[in-house]
């Protein structure tokens, strides 16, 4: 719960707030870009939201915040957007909200298939989140990136009787995981299904790859807003960087137009310039 007390001194005046508590996980600017702005190292409110739909993309903001360090003084409640996660992204892929301070504000993803319903990374588990989760169907699979942003996957496993899926150098971190991948040759979980490992951010990283479209990068790559190009975060790189840049390569191999990161902000692109940002990204991780 935010506290007014304690609002960031950048805070426009209005409605809605940043508190102190702010961890700076970037979650709030990528919902509600037109609200949140950056300071040097917390999030605040630079405009107020200018009608409704702003106020609601600033009112999912306050719910996906994973230290509650947003605040509104508004008369209407944050409850009126919870029913909105998952949050519908494309097709069958939607963004879960409700990130946890567990994964240092880590996106997670629910894509839904007729076979049954993948997680992938988890949000806070809430009792709200698992209801809507399971009006459309629960949860069979649970896909784990990396041992960072794990948060509460074993208590949505439980929940739901799911399988997790984890890399082998991953397993410390969920160590009763059900499937468990080996090595570095990419492998289809089920039809349209592929992990693929990237070792280097963490030693058994691992994205998935979703019907030739979606890839859930985890840390291994987002886009960067500012730059207007695909990154990678050499800074927060824990395992080697020129295994990271090795797995980079190995992605061009692989055709997808969205890349849906833990950290950091999503990004549509055509196959064809998905491509070329793609061998740019390797030659300048090459050259750093
Ligand atoms: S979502 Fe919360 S913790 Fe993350 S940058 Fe915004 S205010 Fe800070």
């Amino acid at each position: 719960m935010a506290d007014f007390k304690l609002r960031v001194a950048e805070n426009v005046v209005g409605d809605f707030f940043v508190d102190s508590s702010c961890i700076d996980c970037d979650t709030c600017r990528q919902l509600a870009p037109l609200v949140f702005g950056e300071a040097a190292e917390h999030a605040y409110v630079w405009q107020q939201p200018g009608g409704p739909e702003d106020r609601r993309s600033a009112l999912q903001a306050l719910l996906s915040c994973p230290t509650g360090s947003i605040g509104s003084v508004g008369e209407d409640s944050a409850k009126t957007a919870m029913a909105d996660f998952p949050l519908l992204i494309e097709g069958p892929v939607s963004y879960c909200g409700f990130n946890s301070s567990k994964s240092y504000g880590g996106n997670s993803y629910f894509v839904y298939h007729e076979a049954g319903n993948w997680l992938i990374d988890s949000p806070k588990f809430l009792p709200q989140l698992v209801r809507q989760f399971e009006s459309l169907g629960g949860i069979a699979h649970i896909f784990l990136t990396h041992q960072d942003d794990v948060a509460d996957a074993e208590r949505y496993a439980e929940h739901f009787g799911s399988q997790r899926v984890i890399h082998r150098d991953e397993l410390s971190s969920q160590p009763d995981s059900e499937l468990v991948i080996d090595g570095t040759e990419p492998i289809e979980l089920i039809p349209g299904f592929m992990a693929i490992p990237t070792p280097g951010h963490t030693a058994g990283h691992c994205v998935l790859l979703v019907g030739e479209r979606y890839l859930f990068t985890g840390d291994h790559l987002y886009f960067d807003r500012h730059e207007h190009r695909l990154s990678a975060f050499r800074d927060y790189c824990w395992n080697s960087w020129s295994r990271q840049t090795e797995s980079m390569q190995r992605l061009t191999g692989f055709r997808f137009e969205w890349v849906l990161p833990g950290h950091g902000q999503r990004v549509y692109l055509p196959g064809s310039e998905m491509q070329r940002q793609m061998a740019e990204l390797v030659e300048r991780m090459r050259a750093s």
